[in-house]
């Protein structure tokens, strides 16, 4: 029956994309900043990390890490 070999091979497919969808989320578990330009290669898109400051007054800072370069920078 074609029709059943080509649904089975869909599934398959699809499996595969999504594991590496999850793969790809576990090595960088940090939300990304569509707006944040990198100042090394100037790609938009960065993700970032809100950093622990001891001084509860202080604002919070963002470390940015880029998407494409993986060149972090600090956001004051
Ligand atoms: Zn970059």
């Amino acid at each position: 029956m074609p029709i059943k070999k080509n649904e089975s091979k869909k599934i398959i497919e699809k499996g595969k994309k999504r594991e590496l969808i999850v793969v790809k989320k576990e090595e960088i578990n940090l939300p990304l900043d569509k707006n944040a330009i990198c100042p090394k290669c100037g790609n938009q898109g960065a993700y970032w990390e809100a950093a622990q400051t001891r001084a509860a007054d202080e604002p919070e800072t963002k470390f940015y890490i880029c998407a494409k370069c993986g060149h972090r920078w600090r956001e004051y």
